[in-house]
């Protein structure tokens, strides 16, 4: 299986790759952990990435494609990429719009502030908590692997606002891209649905 999800941050992309890499054994590529990850990032990289802005699409493209070839053999999960359309057409020269599933996984404004505001993620293993709606079972520690809890540096109030500026500037043009050239499927949630309904729904429509 290969599935693109889509959304704006804090919509639960990440979350529910991990639930959907685990059930399926897939390849789990997030582009901002391979960000975060990157020892050979320079100093101006990353501070293009802790102000919620978007290094260039060829960096971008480079990455996910080295990624990509790397997993041949397993199915994946693209989280965070593609950004722009043209990170989209990029994408479109080396894989096949009809060979992979795209689900948009939409959200109102005011939840995903409040959702990204509270999250504490563990560096170590990836996985993600928040204070109010999922703390782990003892404060700033991680209950999968032990270790500190911290906030991501772009996770603040200030940078979510350009994060989520350039969401709707650059991002959003994406969905309409793939709404006119592929199957894409949309996910609602509203404040009053979980993790589970989410991953049911998601469930579904890989018919699975
Ligand atoms: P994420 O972990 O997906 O929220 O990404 C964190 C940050 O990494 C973003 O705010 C961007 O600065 C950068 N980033 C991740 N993926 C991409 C991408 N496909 N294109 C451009 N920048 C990206």
């Amino acid at each position: 299986m290969h599935l693109i999800l889509m959304g704006p941050p804090g919509s639960g992309k990440g979350t529910q790759a991990k639930l959907l890499a685990k059930k399926y054994n897939l390849e789990h590529i997030s582009s901002g952990d391979l960000l975060r990850s990157n020892p050979n990032l320079t100093e101006d990289q990353k501070a293009v990435i802790n102000s919620g802005k978007f290094p260039p699409d060829e960096m971008m493209f480079d990455i996910i494609k080295a990624k990509l070839d790397s997993c041949k053999e397993k199915g994946w999960i693209l989280d965070g990429y593609p950004r722009t359309v043209n990170q989209a057409l990029l994408l479109k020269d080396i894989l096949d719009e009809g060979s992979f599933h795209i689900i948009y996984l939409d959200a109102c404004r005011d939840m995903l502030r409040k959702r990204i505001t509270g999250r504490i993620t563990c560096q170590n293993c990836g996985s993600v908590f928040h204070k109010n709606f999922a703390p782990p079972k003892e404060e700033g520690i991680c209950d999968n692997c032990g270790s500190e809890l911290t906030h991501r540096a772009d996770d603040n109030g200030k940078v979510l606002i350009n994060r989520l500026e350039m969401y709707y500037k650059m991002t959003e043009p994406v969905i309409q891209y793939y709404e006119k050239h592929a199957d894409l499927k949309t996910v609602k949630s509203d404040k009053d649905t979980t993790i589970e309904d989410v991953f049911e729904k998601l469930r579904k429509i890989l018919k699975k």
